[in-house]
Parts: C-alpha cells; sequence; structure tokens
C-alpha cells in the first residue's frame, strides 16, 4: 500500500517513523508558544495496521468497537518535539458466555497509561547516562513539564540502579543491551544526585 492509494499508508513516511507494525496516517506542524519565542511541534497521527482481533479471555474473533485518541510525547524529530495522536482500536467480543466485554488493543509503542512512548523513555535515559543531559534540558526538547519527564524515567533509573539485570531483554525496545548495562554502572551514582533535584524542584 502506498499513499497514492486512498486510504493506503505510506511506505516512505512509515520508514521514516520506523516503527514495526504502526504507519503514519497524518503529518502535521503546529506553531505553539514556549519560553523563548514561538516553536513548532511535529504532529503524527499514527495507528496500527487492520486485521482480526481475538478476544484476550477467549479467543473469539471481537467486534471493532471504534477508536479511542491517545496523546502521546515521542522522540524529538528535525529539531522539534513531535507528539503523536494514537488512533487506538478497540474491540468487543460478541460471545455471550464471556465477560471481557470492551477492550483496547496494546502496542509496543507505549505502556498502558504511559505520557511517553517506550522509546522516547530510553532516549531520555540514554541522553541523561551518556550525554549527562538534565532532566529539564530533555523536557524542553521533548515539549513536556519536567515532572512528567521524570515520573516516566525514575522508576527505570531506580530499576538500573538496583539492578542492572533487570533490565535484559531492552534491546527489542531499541537500546543497545550492553550501553544500558554500563550506564546502569554510572546510574549507581547518579540516582542519588537526580533525587536531590527532585527535592529542590518541589521546594
Ligand atoms: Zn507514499
Ligand atoms: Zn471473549
Amino acid at each position: 500500500m502506498c499513499c497514492a492509494v486512498p486510504g493506503g499508508y505510506c511506505a516512505r513516511v512509515d520508514a521514516l517513523f520506523n516503527l514495526p507494525g504502526i504507519h503514519v496516517t497524518d503529518v502535521d506542524w503546529r506553531a505553539e508558544s514556549a519560553v523563548g519565542g514561538e516553536q513548532q511541534r511535529l504532529v503524527l497521527a499514527v495507528e496500527s495496521g487492520p486485521g482480526a482481533m481475538g478476544c484476550p479471555a477467549c479467543g473469539v474473533v471481537a467486534a471493532s468497537h471504534g477508536r479511542r485518541i491517545r496523546r502521546l510525547c515521542d522522540i524529538p524529530a528535525f529539531g522539534a518535539p513531535v507528539e503523536l495522536v494514537w488512533r487506538v482500536r478497540r474491540w468487543r467480543c460478541e460471545e455471550p458466555r464471556c465477560l471481557v466485554g470492551v477492550f483496547t488493543e496494546e502496542a509496543d509503542l507505549a505502556g498502558a497509561r504511559a505520557k511517553l512512548t517506550t522509546r522516547a523513555v530510553w532516549w531520555a535515559i540514554s541522553c541523561i547516562g551518556r550525554d549527562t543531559a538534565s532532566v529539564a534540558a530533555l523536557a524542553r526538547r521533548l515539549g513536556v513539564d519536567w515532572h512528567t519527564l521524570w515520573d516516566a524515567i525514575s522508576p527505570l533509573l531506580a530499576e538500573l540502579a538496583d539492578d542492572p539485570a533487570r533490565l535484559e531483554g531492552v534491546a527489542v525496545l531499541g537500546v543497545d543491551e550492553h550501553i544500558v548495562r554500563h550506564e546502569a554502572l554510572l546510574f549507581r551514582m547518579e540516582v542519588r544526585d537526580l533525587n536531590r533535584s527532585v527535592v529542590v524542584a518541589a521546594g
């Protein structure tokens, strides 16, 4: 399929977005005010491809139950923050004896209640570990407030500091495991400082 076909996905834009199974259906730039003047934000409408879905409990093929819009912050692109407008698919199990009812699609794109995509969280963590970027600077680049970013990364920083082995398999998420293990050793020292900065910000 290609954007030349009505309703088709664009292989070139999907390649640029680079998240298998997720398609970009619209691209827009939105001007907004920011510290230091106006900035542009790249707004991408995304969705998973169509296909049959089985009920997670009984396995019966479920009926489509419309969409729910979910907004997520992704990795900055072309020097601008990126907002995803994810049209999350919803399904309804029609098996009368099944108690599941309506359920929502899950994707590797983001955790269930996350405000950042999974790859944006790991991008921020790698910037802190490798480039010693500050949480405030990364929040600015991502176009989210400080607390939104901190809430997303602090549980993972704590896990890395406690036990690097617990994050084995993160290569699947797009981060080289060797780098994560190496950073975990640095975080063991740094997390205390980061926690101190929370107290400073809250006061
Ligand atoms: Zn195309
Ligand atoms: Zn069911």
